[in-house]
């Protein structure tokens, strides 16, 4: 059942009540990033003259392009930063998942950007200026932000060198994922948007950053899964010639960071003797009979246990912290398949929490949003918040038990500080 705005707001002051060690900007980053957010006429204008969202990899979208009646897709902000208010919110940086439905809108009021809810003011609203590399075009004439945007506030350039995945269909493709279709809608809508990004592109937007960025602090080299050969390359051979150029031609100048799947011992230490520091074999659900549902590719072509025992591996290459496996925040309570109870969903996830924490192994989250071109995406709500909150609680507790450090590759933690902007995992620790 959709719940009503208002019911929004109950919502959140009930779980602020409940969990009150939680930071209030938390519930309202979460729930911003389950259910997207809009933008009136106004404030799309004034976000047009700002640092605009690229699609780095995903649409990380509530409706398809086809449905932006006014081209929000071409004139939303990569993120918004949330502070003061009536709360008096801690700078909390959210990436901008469009929803023109949501109940929260961001809207100009009183001459200044605001988030509401429901009509209701909840805090200013601060967007990002557009950087100077993003006004460039590389030697060929693709501008930057196809080939090396940056999010988490400028904090982390994103390079999705493939912007396909060769597990395809509903029957491979992990069923909260739409990286084919969202590459379908980009093409469609006309934006520049390589499939392939060769090596050379990507060292000429480097470049241009190079000269005339001091803010981006990482790199990460990322895109979708090879299962056969990609231009005569395994998975490993193709991702790692970019890590090995861009430390080549700028030895240490950002943190390096590969998503890319679990592979076999040989192949993840290619990427170490390049240079990489971290590296993220996403595992996305914990749950044995939810992984091989909605993980089904991953699940035939390489196996859960063997997924997980790569990762124990992965560890001794880079050492435990600086492998950190990413986990879908929701996507255990998505219909069909999921979990009914908060509670049960919660208990399978601090499983898994438990399972790499206690190795020394820190994960991370994205949270979930139903995007209506991915199989899992049509017709629900996604997990509700009191999934996302509880988690974090969890997380925050696993880790401080743990005693693990902050993990690197995000920038500083704690809430006012963090800029990781897809989860709140940052905020809360
Ligand atoms: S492996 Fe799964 S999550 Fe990654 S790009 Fe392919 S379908 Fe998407």
């Amino acid at each position: 059942m959709q719940m009503t705005p208002c019911g929004a707001r109950d919502e959140i002051d009930r779980l602020q009540s409940l969990l009150p060690d939680l930071p209030q900007e938390v519930f309202y980053k979460e729930d911003l990033l389950r259910t997207g957010v809009a933008f009136s006429d106004d404030a799309l204008r004034v976000a047009s003259q700002f640092k605009p969202k690229a699609y780095f990899i995903f649409s990380f979208d509530l409706t398809p392009i086809s449905e932006m009646k006014r081209q929000e897709n071409l004139r939303a902000p990569e993120e918004i930063l949330l502070e003061n208010g009536p709360q008096r919110f801690r700078p909390t940086v959210v990436s901008v998942r469009l929803n023109p439905a949501s109940p929260y809108q961001v809207a100009i009021h009183d001459g200044k950007m605001q988030l509401f809810l429901a009509g209701e003011s909840i805090c200013d609203v601060r967007l990002q200026p557009v950087p100077e590399y993003y006004k460039r075009m590389l030697g060929n004439g693709k501008p930057v932000t196809d080939i090396a945007p940056t999010i988490e506030w400028g904090y982390l350039l994103y390079l999705t060198v493939f912007r396909q995945c060769q597990y395809f269909g509903a029957k491979e493709e992990c069923q909260f994922c739409d990286i084919n279709e969202n590459y379908r809608q980009q093409k469609i809508s006309g934006r520049s948007y390589t499939s392939i990004k060769s090596v050379a592109e990507i060292l000429d937007a480097l470049t241009i950053i190079d000269e005339t960025d001091s803010a981006s602090r990482a790199y990460t080299i990322t895109g979708g899964s090879v299962t056969s050969k990609l231009r005569g390359k395994t998975e490993s051979d193709f991702y790692v010639q970019y890590a090995k150029a861009i430390e080549r031609k700028f030895p240490d100048r950002w943190i390096s960071k590969v998503v890319v799947q679990a592979l076999s011992k040989d192949e993840v230490k290619k990427f170490k003797d390049v240079g990489v520091q971290i590296y993220h074999p996403n595992y996305e659900v914990w749950d044995r009979r939810l992984f091989s549902i909605i993980c089904a590719g991953k699940d035939r072509y390489v196996g859960r246990d063997e997924w997980i025992r790569r990762i124990l591996d992965a560890a001794e290459i880079f050492g435990p912290t600086h492998v950190i496996p990413n986990f879908v925040a929701g996507i255990e309570m998505a219909k069909p398949y999921g979990f009914r109870k908060v509670g049960d969903a919660i208990a399978s996830t601090i499983e898994g929490l438990e399972f790499f924490m206690s190795r020394g192994i820190c994960p991370r989250f994205t949270t979930w949003c139903p995007e209506p071109l991915s199989v899992l995406g049509r017709n629900q709500e996604g997990a509700p918040l009191e999934y996302h909150v509880r988690l974090l609680q969890a997380y925050r507790d696993a880790h401080r038990k743990y005693k693990l450090p902050i993990p690197p590759g995000y920038g500083d933690a704690g809430i006012g500080h963090a800029v990781f902007s897809v989860s709140s995992f940052m905020d809360v620790l």
